[in-house]
This record gives structure tokens, sequence and C-alpha cells, in this order.
């Protein structure tokens, strides 16, 4: 029997030997007999070139090194399988850490509004909440805006079935709440308002407001100006400037825009305060005596402050969201980022 067909030889009987063990064991017994030792077949079959002529020596010895990586691989191929086949049964494991759902979170708007809410919470105002479809009377005239004043140009919403509008402002809920309580009266009044705007950059025809009232016998400006300082050095920073600019609100007398210094470049000027230092973040004023008359109280003997703010604006300072439609557009990689 020559070299090559004890190979062929070699190799059938490996292969029916191997098929033929059925445990782990038996298969390195089989390995063992033909791969590993002095004594195993295949250094038998090597030990054979010895006898060749140096043309068929070269010849056998690639043969022979040839079959001796068929067997490994097969071993090893025959491993693998068996450990996978293992892995395959074993029991679930309890002690495996669970795999978390994905959990939500709050929406940046709405953490900005609790936000500030707190804020009015320790300073002693009470929440306070009304209805997001509203009167024409509550919206407009006791808040001193005529029907055919021009100021109400700047308020205008949508309008439901008369007298029932989608409400512009939060500025009703200070109507409701005098109408309802007696002073002294501390409320903060969030919620959601609407304007007919076209949605860009800074515009929604829906966005968030937080009102703030206070009434009572000897309420003044300054104090007015103590609120909002405290507000702004809670909500942006303490060392916060705040500055206020005279302004017109129909509801308020006299009446201002308030800005507060800017946190990102500490008032020297950068492309978030355009240059100036300051950013607008509210407005403010003295509760006008025409709004008293409208709810039964005598302006003679109460006064008020009242102040409103947007909360996406707010939102997007804090943060530096440069386009308030992000807030709707629901992308979890923008709203993650909170
Ligand atoms: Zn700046």
């Amino acid at each position: 029997m020559d070299l090559s067909t004890k190979i062929e030889e070699t190799r059938k009987r490996f292969a029916q030997e191997l098929s033929a063990a059925s445990t782990q064991e038996e298969r390195d017994r089989v390995k063992n007999r033909y791969l590993s030792g002095p004594k195993c077949v295949l250094r038998g079959l090597f030990g054979e070139l010895g006898r060749l002529s140096p043309a068929q020596k070269a010849d056998g010895g690639r043969a022979l090194n040839a079959l001796k990586g068929e067997l490994e691989e097969a071993c090893r191929a025959l491993a693998q399988q068996d450990r996978r086949e293992k892995e395959h049964k074993l029991p679930p494991d309890p002690s495996l850490p669970g795999r978390l759902p994905p959990l939500g979170r709050r929406h940046p708007v709405t953490q900005t509004m609790d936000d500030v809410i707190e804020v009015f919470a320790r300073l002693g105002f009470d929440v306070v909440h009304g209805p997001e479809i509203e009167n024409e009377r509550n919206n407009f005239q006791a808040l001193n805006i005529p029907l055919d004043h021009p100021s109400r140009d700047a308020f205008d919403t949508f309008y439901l079935e008369p007298p029932w509008l989608l409400r512009s402002h939060t500025s009703p809920v200070q109507v409701r709440t005098m109408l309802r309580r007696k002073p002294p009266i501390r409320v903060i009044a969030p919620g959601k308002v609407f304007r007919p705007d076209k949605a860009d950059a800074s515009h929604l025809p829906m966005f968030h407001q937080v009102e703030g009232l206070a009434v009572g016998e000897g309420v003044t400006f300054a104090q007015l100006k103590g609120v909002l300082l405290l507000f702004a050095e809670s909500m942006f920073g303490v060392g916060t400037q705040v500055r206020f600019r005279p302004s017109f609100f129909p509801f308020t007398e006299p009446s201002a825009e308030v800005d507060i210094s800017c946190f990102i470049c500490g008032a020297k000027g950068c492309s978030a305060c355009k240059g100036s230092g300051w950013m607008e973040i509210l407005g403010a004023g003295m509760v006008h005596p025409h709004v008293f008359e409208a709810v039964g109280l005598d302006p003679g003997r109460f006064t008020g402050f009242a102040f409103g703010m947007g909360i996406e604006r707010i939102c997007m300072l804090r943060h530096g969201v440069a386009d308030i439609r992000y807030f709707l557009e629901n992308h979890l990689r923008f709203l993650e980022q909170f």
C-alpha cells in the first residue's frame, strides 16, 4: 500500500470514528489516537516518509501536513459545536441583570415651568389655574383692553362661538382670582396661551406663560422689583442683575419690560444677548385701577403688582436653544439632552 492510499484510508477511518464518538470524552480519545503523542497514527505515517525517494518525500510531506490540518480542524469544529449546544441548553440565569425599559423624562418646557413655580412658591405665591377657553370679558375688557382699543391688536387670538375664545395670555386668571379671593393675594398662574402667529424660530401659535399677581394694602413697585430680582438670581444665578425699562401694557400702570443681565457673557455682550449685555425676559407693572374696578376692589385702598413671562423663551435662554419649534418636534435626540 503506498503512502497516498494510506492517507486516504486514514482520512476515511478518522471521519467514521469521530462521527461515531458521541461524547466529548470519546472524541478526545479519537483525537489523541490520531494526532497526539509519539505513537499516534499521524506520527506513524510521517515515519514512512524516510523510506521514500527525495521527490516522493516532498509530495508525501505536503500531503501529510494537509491531512494533519484537516483532522485538527475537524476536531476544533466539533468541539465548538458542542460548546454552542451546551450554552443553548443552559437554564435561564436569574442572577443576570435585567434589561431596563427606556425611561421617559419631563419635557424641557415643563422642567422650566416647574423651576419657575418652585421659585415663586418659596416666596409664598400659590399656584392657580384658569381655563384655556376664556370669555372676552376676562381676556380683554376686565383687563382694561376695550373692544375697539388699538392695544387689543397685540393680543389677538383664536375666536370660538361668542363670547368664547382661546385665551391670548394668562392674565385673565388675575381677573378670576380677584373675583374669587379677597386680598391679600399672592398667586402665580402657569398655563398655555394662544396667538394666531405663524410658527417661526421665535413664535408658535401655542406657548406657555406664567403670570404673577400680588394684591394688598400697601403693595409697592419696590416689592415687585425685589421679587423679580430674587426670581432672576434663583433662576439664572446669584449676581444676576435686573433692569426695568418703561413700557406699556393696558392692565398695568406704570408698566415695565424687565431685562436680566446676560448670564452667558456676564453682561459684557455676546451673540446670545445681541451684544447688549441684557436679555428681555418678562413684562411687569402695577395693577391698573381700572382692573381693580372691574373686579370690584377699591383702587383707593388696594394696590398690586403683576408680571408675566413666556416659559419657552426662558427655557431657550437657559439652554441656548436656537429655535422654539424644536420643543414641538418630538425628536428624542433633542429632548434627551435635558
Ligand atoms: Zn451676552
